[in-house]
């Protein structure tokens, strides 16, 4: 059997390596993947916005997107700065449909609701569901309206916790046949 394709975990600025960690041991638990944790990148002053205080989500991810790492299936940036794209006050990350990068932030993911730090129970399944999350809108998945699926839209850190890190059966066939389609086999029911 050929080796399982590769995700590429970049933190851009500076993110706590146990994060990144988390994240190589979960996301292959889930998905057909191995992970492999790659170079830091800056984050590139272009993407800030002075008033907003906030890097503009669609702008990173499109730095992300330079130069991508050879041999990766996927890039999933992870950075520790918020983001926002102009429509909505802040993203837990966007990605390209269908396309090579998706990216995460842990700024939101990290804090509670009344703004405290969360802790780790809480926050772990909150990175681990983002990043599949838009891990699966690089593989063609749209949002979804099943309330179980980690395809559905969430907007608030509540919606984020009520969800579960799977894929309902349709979005399951779905990434399925995007992965035969690049020669990659299956996602197991769960
Ligand atoms: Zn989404
Ligand atoms: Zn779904």
């Amino acid at each position: 059997m050929p080796p399982p394709p590769s995700i590429g975990l970049v933190p851009l600025g500076s993110v706590d390596q146990k994060i990144l960690r988390h994240l190589k041991t979960t996301l292959p638990g889930i998905l057909p993947v191995s992970v492999q944790l790659l170079k830091a990148r800056p984050i590139p002053l272009h993407t800030y916005h002075i008033v907003r205080e906030q890097h503009n989500s669609t702008q990173l991810l499109e730095y992300l997107a330079q130069d991508l790492p050879p041999g990766m299936f996927k890039v999933l940036g992870v950075t520790g700065v918020d983001l926002y794209i102009p429509i909505l006050t802040y993203v837990f990350g966007e990605a390209q449909i269908g396309g090579d990068v998706a990216l995460i932030s842990l700024y939101r993911l990290s804090q509670e609701l009344d703004g405290r730090l969360a802790p780790p129970h809480v926050f772990w399944p909150r990175i681990v569901k983002s990043g599949l999350h838009e891990l699966g809108h690089t593989c063609n998945l749209k949002h979804c309206r099943q309330p179980d699926c980690i395809m559905q839209f969430s907007g608030s850190l509540e919606k984020l916790d009520q969800k579960n890190p799977h894929f309902c059966d349709y979005c399951r066939i779905m990434l399925n046949d995007y992965l035969e389609q690049q020669g990659i086999t299956n996602v197991s029911e769960r």
